[in-house]
């Protein structure tokens, strides 16, 4: 795209733009061996089910230290995947890696484990998305009930009816579908009368500093209700203190998901959990 409006002119003239550029090639070309190498690894953060003190449901987040490049943000690496075709192959490995972690841990712990797993836009448009599913389910050995599909309103702004087809083939076998980053989309609730989902998650923006925001508190609260009038969970997302936790448990919020329950961190600090 830069290209065809004249990259040259602009990189004469644009330094940070050249440098963005080059960082996203490298990023890029780092990724593609990363992957290739196995080099990528999966954090798990859980999803509490307030008043429980079990941990039985944990979001894997994908997390990429590369030798040249150093830590590289997941904010960063899912956009270049996402443009470069890469996503399908990073998300395969994703599932993969929390599914065996979901089989071991609900071995270990003699209790169903569950796993959400963030699946991007491209992916679902794949027609062979439900059977790449499946076949992981297989070798994996995890019962469909192990799985929530973590996806976007970005997901569905397209090709809506094909989307809800594959998400409805998957339902049918038990996995479950959540939508990630309530409220931060457009079309969230066009959307919601037509998807077929298991959970809400609100989106942070919604949750920070709720005990001193009103308006927040009252969009909140409306989530909630739809939440209980549909009879899906409501999670809230990024909980950083008490005083968030105390608003949502008043406001009957069911789960929730933050720092101030747990960080995101590798499968073996939660073992002895
Ligand atoms: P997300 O799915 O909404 O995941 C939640 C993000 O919020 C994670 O960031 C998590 O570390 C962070 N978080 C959790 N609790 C708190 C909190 O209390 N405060 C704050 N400030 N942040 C909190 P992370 O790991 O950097 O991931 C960012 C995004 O990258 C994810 O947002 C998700 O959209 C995407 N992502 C990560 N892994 C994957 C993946 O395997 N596949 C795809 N398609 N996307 C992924
Ligand atoms: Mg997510
Ligand atoms: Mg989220
Ligand atoms: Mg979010």
């Amino acid at each position: 795209e830069a290209k065809r409006q004249g990259a040259g002119l602009w990189q004469a003239f644009s330094p940070s733009l050249a440098a963005a550029q080059d960082r996203r090639i490298q990023v890029e070309r780092r990724l593609r061996r990363a992957l290739q190498e196995g080099e990528l690894d999966v954090s798990y953060q859980p999803i509490v089910e307030l008043g429980c003190d079990e941990w039985s449901t944990f979001e894997a987040l994908a997390r990429w230290t590369d030798a040249e490049l150093g830590p590289v943000s997941p904010l960063e690496f899912i956009r270049v995947a996402e443009e470069s075709g890469l996503i399908n192959e990073l998300g395969q490995f994703v599932m993969q890696r929390a599914l065996q972690q979901s089989v071991a841990w609900s071995a270990r712990w003699s209790r169903r484990v569950t796993v959400n797993v963030n699946v991007s836009a491209t992916q679902l448009m794949r027609p062979d998305f439900v059977g790449q599913v499946e076949q992981l389910l297989v070798s994996t050995g995890a019962h469909p009930r192990q799985l929530t599909l973590e996806i976007t309103e970005a997901v569905v702004i397209q090709q809506l009816d094909f989307v809800i087809g594959q998400l409805q083939g998957l339902r049918r076998r038990g996995v479950g579908v959540a939508m990630d980053d309530f409220g931060t989309g457009f079309s969230s609730l066009a959307v919601l009368s037509r998807l077929p989902i298991d959970a809400l998650k609100v989106d942070r923006a919604f949750v920070r500093g709720v005990y001193r925001e009103p308006r927040r508190q009252a969009l909140l609260s409306a989530v909630v209700l739809l939440g209980q009038r549909l009879e899906i969970s409501v999670v809230a997302e990024g909980v950083e203190e008490q005083r968030e936790l105390d608003v949502l448990q008043g406001l009957g919020c069911t789960h929730a998901q933050g720092y101030y329950l747990s960080r995101p961190a590798d499968a073996a600090s939660f073992d002895s959990a």
